[in-house]
C-alpha cells in the first residue's frame, strides 16, 4: 500500500514538472485543483445561483470572496504574486480599469468570450469582459415632465430643469463613467459646461444611491433624477409595495448620446494577474457569457444580458427596447481622471 502511494505520488509530481515545463511558468499550474477563487464585489442572490450551477456542470468549486471593488483591488494589491485570487469580478468598466491599471489582471484569449460578448464590452487586450449591461438614464415625474423632454443627455443639464434634478455623489464610479463616455464623445469643454449645468439643476447635494434619487422623485424632492436602469426595473417589478407605488408616478427615459443610444455600462470580471487556477477562472468567464448563465443573472438582477444573442428575459424585458450607444466602455477607465476632475471643478461633490 504504501509503495502504491508512492508511485501515484511520483506520477502526480512529474505530471506537475511537466506541466511547469510546458507553460514556461513558475506558477505551478493547479489548474485541476478543482476550486476556483472568485473575489466579486457582486453580492446578488442572482450570481450565488449561477456560480451553484456552474459548480453543478463542471465539478468546480466558487470560493467567493467579497468586499467592494476597490476593497478587493486593494486586497489582490497587498497579496501580489502570492495572491489566491483567480478572478476578479465587479461592477462598472470603470472599476475593471482601476483593477487593470494596478497591473491585477492578464490577458485572456477565448474564442468562446470573443463570440458572446462583442467587442466595445470588453477590454481589446482581453483582460476583462463585460457580462451583463446596465443603462445610465433618467427616472422621471411623469404628472410634470415629458419623455420628450429628457431623451438627450443635454437636456438633463438645461435650464428647463434648474433646480429640479436629483443626482449620487461625483466619486461614484457610475458618475465617473458616464462624464467619461461623454468627455470621449464631446470633449472636455462642452462636457465640463454638462457638468457645471448638473450642479445648477441639483434640488440638493448629492446624498444616498440611485435608488434614493427615484424615491426622491416620487416625493417631489426634484423631477429628475440620474439612475442605473436595474434599480428603477427592481423598484417596477419586486415585491417592496412601497417602491411598486413610486413606479406609478415615476417613470423611465432613455436619453440619447448624440442620437446613438443611450449610455451603457457593464459588470464584468478578468483573470486574476497570478491565478494559481487559471484554466477555472477562464472556464467560470465562459460559463457567465452563456445563454443560462445571461439569463439567470439577467432574471435574477435586472441587467441586460452582455450577449446580443440573449434576449432580456421578464420582467427586464419590458424595459428594453432602446438603443445603447456603441462606444467602448473601455474608454470610460482612461478618462476617468479627466472626468473626475471636471466634476470637481464644477462643485459636483
Ligand atoms: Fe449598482
Amino acid at each position: 500500500m504504501q509503495m502504491r502511494t508512492n508511485v501515484i505520488f511520483s506520477v502526480a509530481m512529474a505530471a506537475l514538472v511537466a506541466a511547469c515545463g510546458q507553460n514556461g511558468s513558475t506558477t505551478p499550474d493547479k489548474a485541476d485543483a478543482g476550486v476556483v477563487n472568485l473575489y466579486t464585489a457582486r453580492h446578488y442572490d442572482a450570481d450565488k445561483a449561477v456560480h451553484a450551477r456552474f459548480t453543478e456542470v463542471t465539478g468546480i468549486r466558487v470560493n467567493t470572496i467579497e468586499g467592494n471593488a476597490d476593497q478587493l483591488i486593494a486586497r489582490m494589491t497587498s497579496e501580489g504574486a502570492a495572491s489566491p485570487a483567480d478572478l476578479f469580478v465587479t461592477a462598472d468598466a470603470g472599476a475593471l480599469w482601476r483593477a487593470q491599471n494596478a497591473n491585477l489582471l492578464q490577458p485572456t484569449t477565448s474564442r468562446a468570450l470573443n463570440a458572446a460578448i462583442p467587442a466595445n464590452l470588453r477590454d481589446p487586450e482581453g483582460r476583462w469582459f463585460g457580462l451583463s449591461r446596465r443603462a445610465r438614464i433618467v427616472a422621471y415625474d411623469s404628472t410634470r415632465v415629458q419623455p420628450a423632454d429628457v431623451d438627450t443627455y443635454e437636456e438633463i443639464a438645461s435650464p428647463r430643469f434648474r433646480g429640479r434634478l436629483c443626482v449620487r455623489s461625483a466619486d461614484h464610479v457610475y458618475n465617473l463613467s458616464l462624464v467619461g463616455a461623454l468627455i470621449e464623445a464631446w470633449g472636455p469643454a462642452k462636457t465640463a459646461q454638462w457638468t457645471r449645468g448638473i450642479v445648477a439643476n441639483m434640488a440638493r447635494p448629492p446624498e444616498g444611491g440611485d435608488r434614493d434619487q427615484i424615491r426622491a422623485v416620487n416625493a417631489g424632492v426634484c423631477e429628475i433624477a440620474l439612475t442605473n436602469s436595474y434599480y428603477y426595473i427592481r423598484m417596477a417589478s419586486g415585491d417592496d409595495a412601497a417602491d411598486l407605488e413610486v413606479t406609478t408616478k415615476v417613470k423611465l427615459a432613455f436619453p440619447s448620446l448624440d442620437g446613438q443610444g443611450s449610455h451603457v455600462n457593464i459588470s464584468g470580471g478578468g483573470v486574476a494577474a497570478n491565478a494559481p487556477n487559471r484554466a477555472n477562472a477562464v472556464r467560470l468567464l465562459e460559463f457567465l457569457a452563456t445563454p443560462e448563465a445571461q439569463t439567470m443573472v439577467s432574471a435574477g438582477n435586472n441587467e441586460y444580458p452582455a450577449s446580443p444573442n440573449v434576449p432580456a428575459p421578464p420582467p427586464t424585458d419590458a424595459y428594453a427596447d432602446f438603443t445603447a450607444h456603441p462606444m467602448s466602455v473601455a474608454t470610460y477607465g482612461l478618462r476617468q481622471a479627466e472626468a473626475q476632475s471636471l466634476m470637481s471643478a464644477a462643485g459636483w461633490r
